[in-house]
């Protein structure tokens, strides 16, 4: 999963950058309203946490914006903690969730998850494919009961997979959720990635569509 931090406090955008990457995403970070709106207009990113008040555009017209030109990434904003017409707008502007600062980590992290879990169809923060169990909390893989050690980039690939069980994801599509804009990217890797989680996780797991990607196998048609 990959996700955007438009936070012009760069104190703030450093430590709820390095707390999602920690958690397990990749992440791209501006500093201002017209470099956010850019990235959430040219780049497909899975949520977007976006600060109100910004330099050279706010939060608010930025929002408005990527929702009039159709982009429907889940979008939590931050809002100062008095400012309840913030929140008001913000939801009219097609906000998904808020927090208001000072906030949590924990709390922006759970609210992602939620939003993130949503925006596939997902009710549950535990996301099963058979005999694997992919805990999104803790960030933790088991396969049946037993915890498997992955990688952060196989980590990436196997979470975006679950989200999206059941559909045919390119590679393309998975590069382009998998990696920050800077990150050297070649889907080359993905096979590399793929082969490595099946020799963790069974072979039956991953499915190959010839010419098209991979899809998550789910056993029993369930
Ligand atoms: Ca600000």
């Amino acid at each position: 999963m990959r996700l955007l931090v438009v936070e012009d406090d760069p104190d703030l955008n450093r430590q709820i950058t390095a707390a999602l990457e920690e958690a397990g995403y990749a992440v791209d970070r501006a500093y201002d309203g017209e470099e956010g709106h850019f990235l959430g207009d040219t780049e497909p990113y899975d949520a977007i946490v976006l600060d109100i008040g910004l330099p050279k555009k706010d939060g608010i017209s930025v929002l408005e914006q990527w929702r009039r030109d159709g982009r429907t990434a889940p979008v939590l904003i931050l809002t100062a903690r008095d400012r309840w017409s913030d929140k008001v707008q913000g939801f009219d502007a097609g906000a998904d969730d808020y927090v208001a600062k000072p906030f949590h980590m924990e709390e922006v992290l759970a609210r992602l998850r939620a939003l993130l879990r949503r925006a596939t169809g997902h009710a549950s923060s535990e996301l099963l494919c058979g005999p694997v169990r992919l805990d999104t909390r803790a960030g933790r893989v088991t396969l049946d009961g037993n915890a498997i050690k992955l990688t952060s980039h196989e980590y990436r690939l196997l979470a975006y997979l679950m989200h999206h069980q059941g559909r045919v994801v390119s590679r393309t599509e998975l590069v382009e959720h998998m990696y920050d804009q800077d990150f050297d990217r070649d889907s080359n890797t993905i096979e590399v990635f793929v082969g490595r989680l099946r020799k963790k996780l069974g072979s039956d797991l991953i499915q190959t569509v010839r010419g098209l990607g991979y899809v998550l196998a789910s056993p029993g048609g369930a």
